[in-house]
């Protein structure tokens, strides 16, 4: 491993310079560490890197020098000291939970929390004892309010899906800091490249690495990054104990999705930001929600925040599902599926799938509408996605 790398280098750099693995055959490219155990000279070396007393790698649920190499990057960029990967996003949630709560800890969150973090909160942790309570997402006298003495965690997406709302994470770490209580953001909207909220006072990171990091569709996994006690001891200790750990082959994919990410996230943003301009000037289109727009209610909290306002897109169209459903079956480039951060664009009626499960009244309350359609921009020419969001708004 090549352990040089300046803290102070760009998104860019970081992304693909920080921690490139290297073996003994001086290789350009990362290569990848398929092995399950790691062997050793004799009995007593065993003894010493089993006991930590000398470096080494033991076996990949908890020491591989692929996963490492990603863990370090994304660290880096995130400005963090320590990361642990994990299976998948949902992964990354449970073990930083399972790490850092115990039985009677109460958590404050926002009731736009991506659905299956809502269901792991609702009906998984809550049978270990853990106690949720949800709050509108901008509202932060509302976040405090919630807050009781066994509040250890508060825990932030922003932006959220669809409907993109902020929260502003600088106000959310004082209060947090004020009442004891950590604060986690989920991160996976934006990425290290877009926002870093370990610098505006955040205390721990997730990601799903399916997302953006990947950037194009193939693996699923997680990360969690923050201090060197909490996650390079606690969530480590939970990982070598319990286990829901990333594949060295999937962390190489995310190794060398960082070297493109900074590029990548540009020109989501810009074709998210073009995309959403000329959405705003379609008559049949009732209403865009996008930071980048300033018609946005949170504009001026995602200038100060982001440094770009990402790729998701929602906008509301006139004639309810009917015609949300008509614009989505005119598409014959999009991908009708719910994922995001991948270079094929993708459309979703979040009222009929991601929010289906959930009551009318509920959804009402949250703003998710009929006529509501989610876009999660991808990396095809703009003129093209106008093109066929177009064919259907016409119709
Ligand atoms: C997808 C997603 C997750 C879950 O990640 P998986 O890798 O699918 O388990 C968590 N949070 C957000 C915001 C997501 O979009």
């Amino acid at each position: 491993m090549n352990e040089f790398f300046d803290p102070d280098w760009g998104s860019a750099t970081l992304g693909v310079r920080a921690a490139e693995p290297r073996t003994g055959n001086r290789e350009h490219s990362a290569s990848i560490s398929m092995t399950s155990s790691y062997v050793f000279e004799s009995a007593a070396q065993a003894a010493a890197v089993f006991a930590g007393s000398e470096p080494g790698y033991i076996y990949s649920r908890f020491t591989n020098p692929t996963t490492e190499a990603f863990e370090k990057r994304l660290a880096a960029m995130e400005g963090g000291e320590s990361c642990v990967a994990t299976a998948s996003g949902m992964a990354a949630v449970l073990t930083l939970c399972l790490s850092l709560l115990r039985q009677g800890d109460h958590v404050v969150t926002s009731s736009g929390l991506f659905g299956s973090t809502i269901n792991l909160f609702n009906n998984v942790l809550s049978r270990f004892g853990i106690e949720v309570s949800y709050v509108a997402q901008g509202d932060l006298a509302g976040w405090e309010q919630a807050v009781r003495p066994s509040t250890r965690l508060l825990f932030a997406e922003t932006p959220t899906n669809p409907l993109v709302e902020l929260v502003d994470i600088a106000a959310l770490a004082d209060i947090a800091h004020r009442h004891g209580a950590l604060l986690c953001v989920d991160n996976c909207f934006l990425t290290p490249v877009l926002q870093q909220p370990l610098k505006l006072g955040a205390d721990l990171v997730i990601h799903s690495a399916t997302k953006y990091i990947d950037g194009q569709g193939r693996c699923v996994g997680g990360a969690i990054v923050g201090d060197a006690q909490r996650v390079g001891k606690d969530v480590f200790g939970f990982m070598r104990t319990a286990g829901p750990c990333l594949s060295p082959f999937n962390a190489w994919v995310f190794l060398k999705g960082l070297e493109t990410l900074a590029a990548r996230m540009k020109a989501h943003c810009e074709n998210a930001h073009g995309l959403a301009e000329w959405l705003s000037e379609q008559p049949t289109v009732k209403r865009v929600f996008y930071p980048g727009l300033h018609t946005h209610p949170q504009h001026a909290l995602a200038q100060r925040q982001q440094k770009g306002y990402g790729a998701v897109v929602a906008f509301e169209v006139e004639g309810g599902r009917e015609a949300a459903w008509k614009v989505i079956d005119a598409t014959r480039l999009i991908s009708i599926t719910a994922n995001l951060g991948d270079t094929r664009t993708t459309i979703t009626h979040p009222a009929s799938t991601t929010h289906g499960r959930i009551s009318a009244e509920a959804r009402a309350h949250a703003g998710i509408g009929e006529g509501l359609l989610r876009v999660a921009v991808g990396l095809e020419d703009l003129r093209d996605l106008t093109a066929d969001l177009g064919r259907g708004l016409r119709l």
